[in-house]
């Protein structure tokens, strides 16, 4: 086994690690309290590769692959998660699927729209107010009337889906009915400013604030029914292999966020003194600090080991899941402890250990919660046995 990294990903690694802690941790904490897009920011990333990292050269994109994207996104998320998830959804949720499915021509279109355009998110429409965990249990529909489908329902929670933000959705709808009596569900690209297609304001966050989701309604919404993305009534499976990945990523995501705890706890354990000692000399809080570096390390392999698999080309839908609820939770005990390591201090706003806190939580809910990657993980067990 080789752990050691290509030239390119450490480029990528080292890239957004500089940009990270020069241009986006000094505005994370305003951002945050003014829940503010940062489009400065975005537009820089774009300018640098990182918007287009693993979409290939001549779409436009970077050409990456997903070790160096996780790499680069834990080194954007360890100095703001808000803007993390932004790169995230866009990446891994916007592009990817036109990478994998996309026609030459919507490649050519939808991905040089917003790579090349470099100022344009695309964003991911799964799921809705019935349809959450149960995301097959989509509501909006789309039927086909002289050659156009016509879509109408809603969405819920869109990332990057502001209208001076995005290009266009691809989202999930329930196309007709299966002989077995299931839904078909197919994916349908719907451009940004298509006629009947309209979102709402944004949320009041916990967490994430910087970053963008609305509601998404669609009245009688009219797109070419070569807008289909893949195959009719394959939607839901494109979805689904689409999530596996942007998991990995969720997974990056939460390491930085972790490894950002860390960070600031170990500052405090230098800094701040009670009797008359620096707190890090005390055995209780360096056990802390040993179990956060050490999950920390461990997480941050299992993502990378479930990216390197996911760029050889073989099966990581288990490992996937088991990188996005160990890094997730993770990172969650690593926002704890950083709080408890800083005390009463770590309450306060003015500190980022609160900030990380709040926005921890939200790691373990989207892109599949950690009760059903838990089921996902089981069933694989269950059925491919447990062994490697
Ligand atoms: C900030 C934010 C950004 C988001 N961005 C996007 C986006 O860009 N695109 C998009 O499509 N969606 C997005 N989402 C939606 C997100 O993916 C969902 O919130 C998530 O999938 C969970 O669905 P839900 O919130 O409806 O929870 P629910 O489905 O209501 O689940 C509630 C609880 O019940 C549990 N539960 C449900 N079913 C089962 C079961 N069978 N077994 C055991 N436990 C179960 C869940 O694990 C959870 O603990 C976003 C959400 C948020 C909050």
């Amino acid at each position: 086994m080789n752990l050691d990294f290509t030239a390119e990903q450490l480029r990528w690694r080292d890239l957004a690690r500089e940009f990270a802690r020069e241009e986006v941790a000094p505005q994370a904490a305003r951002l945050d309290r003014e829940q503010r897009f940062p489009y400065d920011i975005v537009a820089r990333m774009a300018d640098l590769g990182l918007m287009g990292l693993t979409v290939p050269k001549e779409y436009g994109g970077s050409g990456g692959d997903f070790v160096g994207y996780c790499m680069a996104l834990e080194e954007v998320s360890r100095a703001d998660t808000s803007v993390g998830i932004t790169m995230e959804a866009h990446v891994s949720l916007g592009c990817a699927p036109f990478v994998a499915y996309g026609t030459e021509e919507q490649k050519e279109r939808y991905l040089g729209e917003v790579i090349r355009g470099g100022r344009r998110l695309w964003a991911f429409g799964l799921t809705e107010e019935e349809a959450g965990t149960d995301a097959a249990g989509t509501r909006t529909t789309a039927r086909l009337e002289d050659g156009r489908w016509v879509i109408n329902g809603s969405k819920k929670w869109i990332t990057n889906s502001g209208t001076d933000i995005t290009a266009g959705v691809t989202i999930i709808a329930r196309t007709g009915e299966r002989e077995d009596g299931r839904p078909e569900l197919t994916a349908i690209i719907v451009p940004q400013d298509t006629p009947g297609y309209t979102r709402g304001p944004g949320y009041e966050k916990t967490g994430w604030r910087a970053s963008d989701q609305r509601p998404l309604y669609f009245e009688d919404c009219r797109v070419p029914a070569e807008n289909t993305l893949g195959e009719r009534g394959r939607g839901f499976r494109q979805f689904l292999a689409t999530l596996d990945g942007g998991r990995v990523a969720v997974g990056a995501l939460s390491v930085g966020l972790a490894q950002a705890c860390l960070d600031e706890a170990l500052r405090r354990a230098k800094e701040r003194r009670q009797f008359g000692r620096a707190i890090g000399e005390f055995q209780a809080i360096q056990f802390k600090l040993a179990d956060m570096a050490m999950e920390i390390e461990l997480a941050r392999n299992m993502v990378l080991k479930a990216a390197w698999l996911k760029d050889m080309g073989r099966p990581f839908s288990r490992e996937a899941s088991m990188a996005k609820v160990f890094a997730s939770e993770t990172a969650k005990r690593a926002a704890d402890q950083a709080v408890q390591i800083w005390g009463g201090e770590g309450f306060m706003e003015t500190n980022a250990v609160a900030r990380y806190w709040r926005q921890v939580k939200i790691n373990e809910i989207g892109e599949g919660t950690s009760e059903i990657n838990r089921q996902i993980i089981a069933r694989s067990l269950l059925s491919e046995g447990a062994s490697p």
